[in-house]
């Protein structure tokens, strides 16, 4: 039996508006595998980014729960979070996020350096050899805006294995991104899927339906439908 990595259940996130409450996740239970990789689509303001900050332990249900990798999020204090989060989840944004008075590497190694597991010296290795796995060892001195999108997505993702972390999130890492750069990229995370990571990404490329494990469709903060691959192909 493999144990779930992600168990949500009736998670909810209310945002209070001037409007009245506003129901981003209106009760999702979903239960997600080691290994899988699942893809999340839907229209913009579906839901997707609350859900995925809620495994991400960035954000914390109103009600309901998000367990991951046996944790309870909700439960844990903030330091603790930031501390688990730094462990177990990569996370890569659609604008990449990487802070341009670091080179590349040094980007990579921030992680490691916050988490405190290896010496500056093993980090450094660790950067170098993450930054050839994704393809782009050659930019490791460069500043990020010297990179194009895509490295810059690759230099993300890189970072993101940093502690390597059995979860990896990307709320739509290609959103920003040509679409041959994207099918790259996409292909990226789905190796690393392969490769026994457990990958949750917010995609509107279609391509990705075809490389994930499930797909999981939001409208209006609840699960409207969940495709398993075998349909999704044929
Ligand atoms: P998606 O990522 O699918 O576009 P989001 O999860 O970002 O959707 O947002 C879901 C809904 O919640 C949207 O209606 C959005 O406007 C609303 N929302 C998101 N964040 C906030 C916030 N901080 N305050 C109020 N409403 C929010
Ligand atoms: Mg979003």
């Amino acid at each position: 039996m493999t144990t779930p990595v992600i168990e949500l259940n009736e998670a909810r996130r209310i945002y209070p508006t001037p409007q009245g409450e506003l129901h981003a996740l209106a009760g999702v239970s979903l239960t997600i595998q080691a290994g899988e990789v699942v893809a999340i689509v839907g229209r913009s303001g579906s839901g997707k980014s609350t859900l995925v900050n809620l495994i991400a332990g960035i954000d914390r249900p109103t009600s309901g729960t998000v367990r991951v990798g046996g944790s309870s999020v909700e439960g844990m204090t903030e330091s603790a979070r930031s501390r688990w989060r730094g462990r177990t989840v990569g996370i890569v944004f659609q604008f990449f996020q990487l802070l341009p008075t670091l080179t590349v590497r040094e980007n990579v190694m921030l992680p490691i350096d916050f988490a405190g597991t290896l010496s500056p010296a093993r980090a450094k290795d660790r950067a170098t050899e993450l930054l050839a796995r994704v393809g782009i060892e050659s930019q490791a001195n460069k500043f990020p805006s010297a990179l194009s999108g895509g490295q810059q997505q690759r230099a993300a993702i890189a970072r993101a294995l940093a502690n390597d972390p059995p979860l990896l999130l990307a709320d739509e890492p290609t959103g920003n991104l040509d679409s041959q750069t994207a099918d790259k990229v996409l292909s990226l995370l789905s190796e690393l899927g392969a490769r026994g990571k457990t990958v949750v990404l917010v995609t509107h490329e279609r391509e990705i339906a075809r490389r994930a494990d499930r797909v999981v469709s939001l409208a209006d903060g609840q699960i409207a439908e969940i495709t398993h691959r075998e349909v999704a192909r044929g």
